[in-house]
């Protein structure tokens, strides 16, 4: 099919759509359909320096506006929002696949952020120490960086900029915010939100584009801070390039997240939490639960719980009420299948193959049903790798001791979770588990925008996490000041260090 007569989505520049005139474009698939509905801008140095200049150029007025000015618009924003999530919704069911619910589950969660930032004059109060030395007084202050770029990842095209952005701006930066190829409109439909909210032109902008706009955030002077999230490999590159090029970065990578199941823990609790955690959103959550171990004995009676609900999951168009919608594209539907073909061939047992499933959708879809397999050898790349997709692996250890080793002994640590009734045991859990977020009886534990959101390992390349009082401190240089009112009793030539008196 021609894809010459869809539309383009541009840039989002200095409060204006602006179309590229790059010459470059990648297709904008709605993946219920199987079908390309648009075509999508990719920036080139121009349009990344033009992009750049404008956020530049709108830092010096949004960050001398007073907090109380800035929080306004930070509050309108909010009110939009929430009146119009539906609108957004939509968006993201029509490029991204999940479901409508799922979608609004996303907003309500990048929300959160929002609402944290509409207090944020609460965490860029300074301190203050007076009399450190006779007279002399010292006080800090937070301040913004300048223009921050933002690289987003396509499962949470709303939720993940919003971890960042409402922070960012609240704090006075400006920010570039470069969306994932897949699903770009999300971020479009929001900074058209800021603007209506009253936010000053180029105090958001929308970089749309590939490696190049990557590439050029990463190497611009005038771009202080980058918040990446995304896989581990294009996260430790994002890293190492910004780094070396005097950036702050913050960049979080893939999962490979475990369920530890005690025999005492309550099966039917484990087994809707391993169905909602393992195939809510098709398995495409960096939080998404992919690793159930079991603890001997309760292996088969779990299987066989989450067997008899996988059987009722509706796999199909997330405009209809179905549980589950398709992957993003067919090249990442194919390479998730292919992953069942690696199970059987490495021994494991494929106990229901999602293959073979009916969906309720259009037949072109890219269909991938929940999957099941049973006895994963940890040696396999089934084991190993981050599939993200609706693919669930069993593997059966003989002792809790067994299980925090086996989970200890992987690359990633974003989050992982135990179920058990045994206090004892989910507090040695809570503490020997080299993982940066832990769920107790909880199977996605991301924690609410007060706390910060981000792993340990390979999940997390930078020292800083995403949103909370993390967050605040990504965005913002602390001064400290020293400060002396002389009175007549100071005064004198003294080329020593100055020491305290
Ligand atoms: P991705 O790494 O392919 O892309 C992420 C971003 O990087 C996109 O904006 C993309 O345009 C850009 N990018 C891709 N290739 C690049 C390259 N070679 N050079 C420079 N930039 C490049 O990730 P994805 O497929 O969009 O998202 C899924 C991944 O994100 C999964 O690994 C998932 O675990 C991870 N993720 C992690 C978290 C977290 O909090 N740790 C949250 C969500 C998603």
């Amino acid at each position: 099919m021609s894809t010459q007569s869809l539309p383009t989505v541009g840039h989002w520049i200095n409060g204006a759509n602006v179309e590229s005139n790059s010459g470059r474009t990648s297709p904008v698939y709605d993946p219920a359909l199987g079908i390309v509905t648009k075509n999508l801008a990719l920036a080139n140095q121009d349009e990344i320096n033009a992009a750049v200049a404008s956020a530049q150029a709108a830092f010096p007025a949004w960050s001398n506006l007073s907090l109380a000015k800035r929080q306004t618009v930070l509050f309108r924003f909010r009110e939009l929002l929430n009146e119009r999530k539906g609108e957004l919704a939509e968006i993201i069911t029509a490029e991204h696949g999940k479901v409508v619910s799922d979608a609004l589950g996303e907003i309500s969660r990048g929300q959160e952020v929002v609402e944290f930032a509409c207090g944020l004059s609460h965490h860029l109060k300074g301190e203050y120490s007076e009399q450190v030395s006779s007279g002399i007084d010292v006080y800090s202050t937070r301040q913004p960086l300048g223009v921050v770029g933002i690289i987003s990842p396509f499962n949470f095209p709303a939720m993940v900029p919003m971890w960042f952005f409402p922070i960012a701006i609240a704090a006075g930066n400006t920010v570039v915010l470069k969306p994932s190829e897949k699903d770009p409109t999300a971020a479009i439909w929001m900074a058209e939100l800021w603007k209506e909210a009253g936010l000053p032109d180029g105090v958001f902008t929308v970089l749309n584009g590939d490696k190049e706009a990557v590439d050029g955030l990463l190497t611009h002077p005038d771009v202080k801070a980058l918040s990446f999230v995304g896989s581990t490999p294009i996260a430790q590159y994002v890293y190492a390039t910004g780094t070396a090029n005097g950036k702050r970065v913050q960049a979080l990578g893939g999962a490979k997240n475990h369920m530890l199941v005690l025999p005492d823990a309550d099966l039917d609790l484990v087994a809707d939490s391993a169905i909602n955690a393992g195939f809510g959103s098709a398995g495409e959550r960096c939080m998404a639960i992919s690793v159930i171990v079991a603890v001997e004995p309760v292996a088969d009676e779990l299987i066989q719980k989450i067997t008899e609900r996988m059987t009722g999951l509706v796999t199909g168009d997330g405009r209809r009420s179905c549980d589950m919608g398709p992957l993003v594209t067919e090249q990442h539907r194919d390479k998730v299948a292919s992953y069942i073909d690696i199970a059987a061939a490495d021994g494991a047992t494929v106990v229901v193959d999602g293959r073979g499933v009916t969906p309720d959708g259009d037949a072109n879809g890219f269909w991938l049903g929940p999957t099941l397999l049973d006895n994963v050898p940890t040696s396999s790349r089934v084991y190993t790798e981050e599939i993200f997709g609706p693919v669930l692996s069993v593997v059966r250890v003989k002792s809790f001791g067994d299980g925090v080793d086996l989970i200890n002994s992987g690359a990633f640590g974003n989050g992982t979770a135990i179920f058990t009734n045994d206090g004892g045991a989910a507090r040695r859990f809570q503490n020997e588990i080299q993982v940066g977020m832990v769920g107790i009886n909880v199977p996605l534990p991301v924690p609410v925008a007060t706390f910060s959101f981000g792993g340990w390992k390979d999940s997390l390349f930078g020292d800083t996490k995403a949103h909370g009082a993390e967050g605040v401190r990504f965005y913002t240089q602390v001064k400290a000041i020293t400060s002396r009112w002389l009175d007549p009793s100071h005064g004198g030539i003294n080329l020593g260090f100055p020491e305290n008196d």
